[in-house]
């Protein structure tokens, strides 16, 4: 009997993801002799373990946190055109020839949900300028977007990421601002939140009250918790809004459809064990 492949999540740290049951659901549903398993490795380990992969039967992996742009170092095959836009890769896979192929999902698994959300954003305002930032206005330019404001605590982060995607969309604005009060969120009709403010309890609600207003879409990336200040705040204000679990949904798919090709993701059997497991 061939060896069970192995796909998984490589991290630092992992122990909070709800990858492993939405892909080994998966791979049960539709009888693939596979398992997704958390590889927590520390920087040290980064270059080792994924040149180990292959001897490993180790046949692809998500990256998070904190390796998706140092990943892309080690590919030693075919990189994707948004890997190269985004400066991160998501997803890698390991190919017949034990090459490292690498791919970013999370771009693709944004736009399936704000597709599946229906909205369609024209002026957009993003506080942090991190990985997933440049993802989803990778995924906003692509789609059409006319204005991008950034906002990151550290403006140095937001001014890279604008002279990143100036060049390749120069029908787009982007305004870089100092402060989060100067992201005009009145004159936009979405606002996301891709930083890491919002995840733990104590955590403040980045904008007030004011600067929100009914016609606005507020995305927030986080989904666990399911509800951020944010979004507390966004559904006070009668807001539209959304947590990042159709993100993470919709691109551990893509990462799936890519390793298992031509097998397709089973989304509803996915969507239902993360519904799960998050509601736990
Ligand atoms: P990241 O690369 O660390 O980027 C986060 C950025 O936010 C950093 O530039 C950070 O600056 C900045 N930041 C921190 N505090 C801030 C503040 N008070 N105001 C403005 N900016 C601030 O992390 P990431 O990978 O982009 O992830 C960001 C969030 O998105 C995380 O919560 C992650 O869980 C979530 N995410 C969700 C999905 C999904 O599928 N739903 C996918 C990817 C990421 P410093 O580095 O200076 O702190």
């Amino acid at each position: 009997m061939p060896p069970i492949k192995i796909y998984g999540l490589l991290g630092y740290p992992v122990g909070h993801s709800f990858s492993p049951v939405m892909h080994n659901a998966a791979f049960r549903h539709l009888k693939i002799k596979a398992k997704y398993r958390l590889f927590a490795k520390k920087s040290e380990e980064l270059k080792g373990f994924l040149q180990s992969l292959p001897g490993q039967n180790i046949c692809g992996l998500n990256v998070t946190i904190p390796y998706k742009e140092n990943a892309i170092t080690y590919l030693s095959g075919y990189r994707s055109y948004a890997v190269n836009m985004i400066g991160a890769a998501n997803t890698i896979m390991v190919d017949k020839n034990k090459r490292l192929k690498g791919f970013n999902t999370d771009y693709l698994g944004f736009i399936r949900h704000i597709k599946e959300l229906k909205i369609k954003p024209k002026r957009t305002a993003v506080i942090g300028a991190g990985g997933a930032a440049k993802a989803v206005i990778f995924a906003l330019l692509k789609n059409g977007v006319k204005e991008i404001s950034v906002y990151d605590i550290d403006k140095y982060k937001s001014l890279s990421l604008a002279k990143r995607f100036r060049d390749n969309f120069p029908e787009s604005k982007f305004l870089v601002v100092a402060a989060v009060k100067d992201l005009n969120i009145e004159d936009k009709d979405l606002l996301i939140n891709a930083s890491p403010i919002g995840m733990h309890a104590q955590d403040p609600c980045l904008v007030s009250s004011s600067m929100l207003h009914p016609e606005l879409f507020v995305y927030d990336l986080i989904y666990n918790p399911l509800e951020t200040p944010l979004l507390k705040l966004a559904k006070d204000r009668g807001c539209r809004y959304a947590n990042g679990l159709g993100m993470l949904l919709y691109q551990g798919v893509e990462s799936f459809n890519i390793w298992m090709k031509p097998k397709k993701a089973p989304v509803e059997i996915m969507r239902k064990a993360l519904t799960k497991e998050i509601c736990k």
